[in-house]
């Protein structure tokens, strides 16, 4: 048995795990961190599976947290991306509205982004014909984002695992067994070693509130996790937006709706999606794998209620959003953005992903804003949704200066 000390422990070697651990090295803080990790390696849940898009702070509420970081946050990663010479796909996005009753969304987010500090500007349809000319806007505008742009979540998070490690952070694979003796800040992993720590960082995105509960912290909060589907444009397809096109939101529900987004490969391919359906398991990624149902049973009867209660317009989130993953509703979806293209123009992608979207037991509502609470010698964050990839370096900065650890 072996006995190790160190300052800090980090549950979960995520985009946000790891820039944790990158901010406590880049202020000083300590070098002496280890990170456990449940699976044999980084990226294979949120952090590698997302689209990839550096937000540009536009849809959040001006006084949350996603607002006061995303612009930040993107900047941010985006020059750590140049300066490492990671793929990256300066292409912009355009929001468009998709019904005419959705116009005065446009001016919201125009209002929202700018109290942002994001780049914006309202378009006419031929400005937007010039980006894509297939695209359609109900309304004759669109709003332009020329900062958005497009990565390779997977590259960035093994560079920065790389990096870590070289600077002599500790990170410890397949570790999901783990026991916390929280009296005595102390981890017993499943060989028997034991280790000491200072402070203990929860971020272990789909599982942070099942960890945070054996912390008694967030009993209240529990997770509804929600399958994220991708389809592409096959190669022969002659529509290729070569910028993000997106549909004004519901902002009332935490889903950005299908989206059209270009890759960051020399030679792009264009994703469509991705989806936000109820999902049988926190990792139900294909098939019947890894359903679990008493969550699953719980979650349903939830849904049910929010449906019933019509909390946060959800309704209209199951009629417009639930079942987008049968191709003849997701198409239906896609033209609404661009009209002339046909399923014979896609195919499933690989791709998929799980959001770990909170629910608050006390309120019966979906958590719009990242949550960071505090227990004893320990921090969780428990809704690390998008853009907590993009804005990870600034989030990380939040979370220390809450918890202490920095000034
Ligand atoms: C489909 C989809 C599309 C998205 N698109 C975007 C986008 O375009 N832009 C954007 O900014 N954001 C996007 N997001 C959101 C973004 O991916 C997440 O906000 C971000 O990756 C969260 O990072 P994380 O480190 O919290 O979680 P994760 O990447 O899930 O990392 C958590 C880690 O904790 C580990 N873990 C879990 N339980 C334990 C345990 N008990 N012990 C040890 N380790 C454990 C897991 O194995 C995992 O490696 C998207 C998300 C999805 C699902």
């Amino acid at each position: 048995m072996e006995r190790i000390n160190c300052d800090i422990i980090i549950v979960g070697a995520g985009m946000v795990g790891l820039s944790i651990a990158n901010q406590l090295i880049e202020k000083n803080v300590t070098r002496n961190i280890v990170i456990l990790e449940k699976e044999n390696d980084v990226g294979l849940h949120s952090s590698g599976r997302n689209s990839g898009v550096l937000h540009a702070g536009i849809y959040y509420k001006p006084e949350s947290l996603r607002a006061k970081i995303c612009v930040e946050g993107a900047q941010r990663l985006k020059n750590w991306v140049v300066e490492r010479d990671l793929e990256l796909n300066n292409c912009g996005k355009i929001i468009v509205p998709q019904r005419e009753d959705l116009d005065q969304q446009l001016d919201v987010l125009f209002h929202r982004g700018k109290s942002n500090g994001a780049l914006i500007e309202l378009i006419d349809e031929n400005q937007l014909k010039s980006f894509i000319p297939q695209a359609r806007t109900a309304t004759g505008r669109a709003l332009w984002s020329p900062n958005t742009c497009v990565v390779k979540p997977i590259s960035i998070i093994h560079a920065l695992k790389q990096e870590l490690l070289d600077k002599g952070v500790v990170i410890i694979f397949n570790q999901h067994e783990w026991v916390v003796n929280n009296r005595i800040s102390e981890i017993k992993l499943s060989n028997n070693d034991i280790i000491s720590y200072g402070h203990l960082i929860n971020c272990a995105g789909l599982h942070a509130d099942k960890v945070a509960h054996k912390f008694e912290v967030g009993l209240n909060y529990m997770l509804l996790p929600f399958k994220g589907s991708y389809w592409q444009i096959k190669k022969e397809c002659t529509i290729k937006p070569k910028c993000n096109l997106y549909p004004v939101p519901d902002l009332n529900i935490p889903f950005l709706g299908v989206h059209f987004t270009p890759s960051a490969d020399s030679a792009p391919t264009i994703t469509i999606g991705p989806t936000a359906t109820p999902a049988l398991g926190r990792e139900n990624y294909k098939g019947t794998n890894l359903v679990e149902p008493l969550m699953l049973i719980k979650n349903l009867a939830l849904l049910s209620k929010l449906y019933v209660t019509n909390q946060s317009g959800f309704r209209r989130y199951v009629h417009e959003q639930a079942f987008l993953n049968f191709s003849p509703l997701l198409i239906r979806s896609a033209q609404e953005l661009i009209p002339s293209i046909t399923l014979n123009d896609i195919q499933p992608s690989k791709k998929v992903g799980i959001r770990s979207q909170l629910f608050n037991q006390n309120t019966n509502c979906l958590e719009d804003d990242f949550i960071c609470l505090e227990g004893f010698k320990s921090t969780h964050i428990l809704n690390a949704i998008s853009p907590a990839f993009t804005a990870s370096f600034a989030l990380a900065d939040l979370i220390l200066r809450q918890s202490n650890l920095i000034p």
